[in-house]
C-alpha cells in the first residue's frame, strides 16, 4: 500500500509520448531562434565592419582600410611573389572648388571622383580615400606599365567629368611599383613624391619616375 502513490504517479505511455513530442518541438523552436539570432549577429557584424572600413562621404575604403589592404597584399606577396603597383591621386586646385562653389559642391566632386576611379579600376583593385582630396589605388598583379596606362585613363576620365566650373577638373597622379627590398611605406612615399613632382611639372599629369 505504501508503494501505491508512486505507481499511480507513473505517467502512461501516451502521456510520455506526448511530453516527448512537446520537448522535441520546443527544441526545434529553440534551434530556429538560435539560428535566426546568429544570422542577425553576422549581418550586424558585417554592417559594422563595412561602416568601420568605409569613407562615409565617398563610400570607398577609408585610410585605415586601404592601408590594411596594402598590408594584406604585401604579406600575400611574400608567399606568391607578383607585381604590385600603387597610384596616389590628388585633385588639382581643389580648394578653389570649395572657395568658388561651396563645401557641399566640393563634397559632390569628391563623390564623383571616387566613382570615376572605382568604375575605371578592376574589381580586384582597391580604392581608398587617403586624405581630404587624395585617393590611393592599389593594383595587385599590375606592372608599372599597366599602372601607368590605368592612371592615364583615370586622369582623362576625371578631366572629362561634368562640373559647375567652365575649366575642367584635373588631377595629379603618382605611380609606384613594388620592387625587391621595398616596403609598403616606400611604395606610398614614392607615389606621394611623384604626386609632388606632377604638381611641380604643372599638374594634370601622371608621373612614374623620380
Ligand atoms: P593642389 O593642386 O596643390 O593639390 O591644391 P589643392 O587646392 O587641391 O590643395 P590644398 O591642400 O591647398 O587644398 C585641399 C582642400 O581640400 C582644402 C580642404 O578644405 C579641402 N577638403 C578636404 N577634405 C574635404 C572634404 O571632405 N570636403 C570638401 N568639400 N573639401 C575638403
Ligand atoms: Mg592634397
Ligand atoms: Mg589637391
Amino acid at each position: 500500500w505504501r508503494l501505491m502513490p508512486n505507481i499511480l504517479a507513473i505517467p502512461s505511455m501516451a502521456v510520455l509520448k506526448d511530453q516527448n513530442e512537446q520537448l522535441r518541438h520546443a527544441q526545434e523552436c529553440l534551434e530556429q531562434a538560435n539560428h535566426n539570432l546568429e544570422q542577425k549577429v553576422k549581418q550586424r557584424t558585417e554592417s559594422l565592419q563595412h561602416l568601420a572600413n568605409t569613407d562615409q562621404l565617398t563610400q570607398v575604403k577609408n585610410r585605415r582600410a586601404i592601408l590594411d589592404s596594402l598590408e594584406t597584399e604585401f604579406k600575400r606577396m611574400e608567399r606568391h611573389p607578383n607585381n604590385l603597383s600603387l597610384l596616389m591621386l590628388d585633385i588639382d586646385h581643389f580648394k578653389a572648388v570649395n572657395d568658388e562653389y561651396g563645401h557641399l559642391e566640393g563634397d559632390k566632386v569628391l563623390v564623383n571622383v571616387a566613382q570615376i576611379i572605382t568604375k575605371t579600376c578592376r574589381q580586384t583593385d582597391a580604392v581608398g580615400r587617403y586624405g581630404g582630396e587624395e585617393f590611393l589605388i592599389m593594383l595587385p598583379e599590375t606592372s608599372v606599365q599597366d599602372a601607368k596606362e590605368l592612371a592615364e585613363r583615370i586622369r582623362i576620365a576625371i578631366k572629362g567629368c561634368e562640373t559647375k566650373s567652365e575649366s575642367p577638373l584635373t588631377c595629379s597622379i603618382g605611380v609606384s611599383s613594388l620592387t625587391k627590398g621595398k616596403t609598403i611605406l616606400d611604395l606610398i612615399k614614392n607615389a606621394d613624391d611623384r604626386v609632388y613632382k606632377a604638381k611641380d611639372l604643372g599638374r594634370n599629369q601622371v608621373v612614374y619616375s623620380d
